[in-house]
């Protein structure tokens, strides 16, 4: 079988019409989404993902702002940070950049943010509307993991609502921020879903469990994790992860998935690259949540998001 390559650059590229679009139309209404992001020290991936999102904002005409604090920032000044983007009217939407040092607990800066700019769904409120199927936001990379498996299935002739309920749905990572919630996605499109995590890995049934996958999604962190052996035949495959590698030949640094991309792609129908896979399509859809915070923070009517993509009736999220 000779896998489609499922084009995250190009899914991205559409997305971004259709919100520049939105974005012209609000500013017409007087309204302009803004971004804020909190870094913490100079990690690689938070810098290199910090930068990704700037350049879109700042190409959408959105307002932005970074709050960079040295990696020996103390917890309570990393919190006053959140609260000072909390009190920013032009700010609509805040992004928590990981990974955080050990000191500045996740949790803490979560919970210092204003729900209604929480655009990642971490602040205990919006997680808990999230697992209950009323999500204020949909998280941006389990929500463009589903963006590109729907637009796949649909594009290659398949009704994504049959295969979804034939399909065992098998997730390599179980982290707040991408495999719990790409967990509740697979659920509300009514698939049979697994998740596997180090414990399955160390119990030696990883491989036996990533073998039953119709649709595999992995957001481990670890290269080459999955190899062409541990799939089945016609599997749809997306790599989620992202794994800075120096590269001996050049000395730059080059990014690869958690998929062993030659091996999986010999025996999958349709698999997801890195770079150029799930990341384009994240990087947008946090703009389309920041657009969604600062119609919410202005009044404007939105479309709800659902964990199944599915339009529903509007929901007052402007109040718990
Ligand atoms: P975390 O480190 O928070 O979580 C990793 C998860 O993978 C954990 O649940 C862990 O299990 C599990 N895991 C790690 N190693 C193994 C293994 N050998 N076998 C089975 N499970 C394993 O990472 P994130 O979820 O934040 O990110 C995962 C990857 O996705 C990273 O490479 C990150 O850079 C990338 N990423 C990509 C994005 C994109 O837009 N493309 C956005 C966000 C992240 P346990 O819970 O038991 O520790």
């Amino acid at each position: 079988m000779t896998a489609r390559i499922i084009d995250g650059r190009a899914y991205a590229a559409d997305l971004r019409r259709q919100l520049a679009a939105e974005v012209r139309n609000l500013a017409e209404q007087g309204t302009r989404p803004g971004l804020a992001t909190v870094m913490v020290g100079d990690s690689y991936p938070a810098q290199a993902y910090e930068r990704r999102v700037r350049r879109l904002a700042e190409e959408l005409g959105c307002h932005y702002v970074c709050e960079a604090l040295p990696a020996d920032v103390p917890e309570a000044d990393a919190v006053a940070a959140v609260g000072k983007l909390d009190a920013d009217p032009r700010v609509s939407g805040i992004l928590v950049l990981r990974p955080l040092p050990s000191q500045v607990s996740e949790v803490a800066l979560y919970r210092a943010l204003d729900p209604l700019k929480d655009i990642e769904a971490v602040h205990p409120v919006n997680a808990g509307l999230l697992a209950l199927g009323r999500p204020r936001y949909v998280p941006s990379t389990p929500a463009s993991v589903y963006h590109m498996l729907d637009r796949y299935l649909s594009e290659s002739g398949q009704d994504p609502q049959d295969v979804y309920s034939r399909s065992n749905v098998v997730l390599v990572g179980r982290s707040n921020n991408v495999g719990k919630p790409a967990i509740l996605l697979g659920l509300a499109r009514n698939a049979t879903v697994l998740s596997c995590d180090v414990h399955s890995f160390k119990a030696g049934l990883l491989y036996e469990h990533t073998a039953q996958a119709d649709i595999l999604i992995v957001a481990a962190g670890s290269p080459a994790l999955i190899t062409g052996e541990h799939v089945k035949e016609g599997v749809i495959a997306i790599d989620v992860g992202i794994n800075p590698l120096p590269d001996p030949r050049t000395g730059k640094v080059r990014l690869v998935g958690d998929l062993d991309f030659d091996s999986v792609a010999k025996k999958a129908q349709a698999i997801s690259p890195v770079p150029g896979g799930v990341g384009p399509i994240t990087d947008v859809w946090l703009l389309k949540n920041t657009v969604s915070a600062a119609k919410l923070a202005a009044g404007v009517a939105a479309a709800q998001p659902s964990l199944d993509g599915i339009p529903r009736p509007a929901y007052d999220h402007t109040r718990i």
